[in-house]
């Protein structure tokens, strides 16, 4: 196969065949390990492309750029991996966010072709838990035509980040130019609406697989704890939004971020979470850890390190 370069996209176009149908890379192949009664498979959503100015916003000045050097691909952006992880337990088949459907931004929303790829029917996706209500983890809920993208699904939403989208403080607390995210959340939470079961921190979803509470990216974000071996936590973006990266967040995770609504929550989580993580030896993925986003935690001069799996 020819391999896409600078070159055969100069001559495609000359032959007059649009640039943007060229993939702008392959989708990874979906990645799959066994973890106690669990089966996971991580499926790539595609990428989230993030402007550099806001990436590391919180990253002190006189070391942002030295660490920006060892992230971003380009100048001008930085693409930010969205690993969909899928779970078998026993009869269930539970998908861990929705992706960002067609939406929100042309190089995501690529989960449900994916999948098909991988040979995997949504058709019999039973359960979906959602992270939290932002467009790349909740939009990809419906389709172009709002209809329901797993109609059979029942959708596990943490009471409080419902909550908390559908109230006043949710226009309040973002920045006008994320506005879209709230007409967004309503419009997906009013399509589930009949097929949505609360839960709270603590409750059991399936055998071994539990909510836990991550609060502070989002006021309701929740990741999930696994048993089995030394436990899995499926810790959506508690650890590492789409604006941060591990080389920032895990060194750092006092370092505060744009992309979190609640800062100092968002701190308190993170501390306590990787230092559990390094604590218990348990595996770690993440929604925008480099792909497939899965890892363990080290301790590393005071503070942390992702160490990636695969
Ligand atoms: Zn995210």
């Amino acid at each position: 196969m020819t391999p896409i370069t600078r070159r055969t996209l100069l001559t495609a176009t000359a032959a007059g065949v649009a640039v943007h149908a060229l993939p702008a890379f392959a989708a990874p192949a979906p990645y799959f390990f066994k973890h106690g009664a669990f089966e996971i498979t991580l499926v790539s959503d595609g990428h989230l492309v993030v402007p550099t100015s806001v990436l590391g916003s919180g990253v002190p000045p006189e070391e942002r750029a030295a660490i920006l050097k060892n992230i971003v691909q380009t100048g001008e952006q930085y693409n930010s991996p969205t690993n969909v992880t899928l779970i078998r337990a026993g009869s269930d088949l539970i998908l861990v966010d929705m992706g960002s459907g067609a939406r929100f931004m042309p190089t995501a929303g690529k989960l449900w072709e994916n999948l098909k790829t991988a040979g995997i029917d949504k058709a019999k996706i039973s359960k979906v838990i959602f992270t939290h209500g932002h467009p790349d983890h909740l939009w990809g809920a419906v389709d172009e035509l709002d209809d329901l993208v797993t109609p059979d699904a029942t959708f596990h939403v943490a009471a409080k980040e419902w909550d908390f989208w559908r109230s006043e403080d949710a226009t309040r607390g973002l920045p006008a130019e994320r506005a879209g995210f709230v007409t967004g959340a309503r419009r997906n939470y009013e399509t589930i609406k009949d097929k949505v079961k609360m839960v709270k921190p603590g409750d059991e979803v399936v055998t071994g697989l539990s909510i836990l509470d991550t609060p502070g990216h989002t006021q309701g974000h929740v990741s999930l704890a696994l048993t089995g071996g030394d436990g899995l936590i499926v810790a959506g973006d508690a650890l590492c939004s789409g604006f941060s990266h591990p080389l920032i967040s895990f060194p750092h995770p006092e370092w505060k971020s744009v992309a979190d609504h609640v800062p100092d929550m968002a701190v308190a989580t993170r501390r306590k979470l990787l230092d559990r993580l390094a604590a218990d030896k348990s595996k770690l993925i993440g929604f925008h850890l480099p792909y497939p986003g899965v890892g363990t935690v080290e301790r590393k001069d005071g503070a942390y390190r992702f160490v990636p799996i695969g």
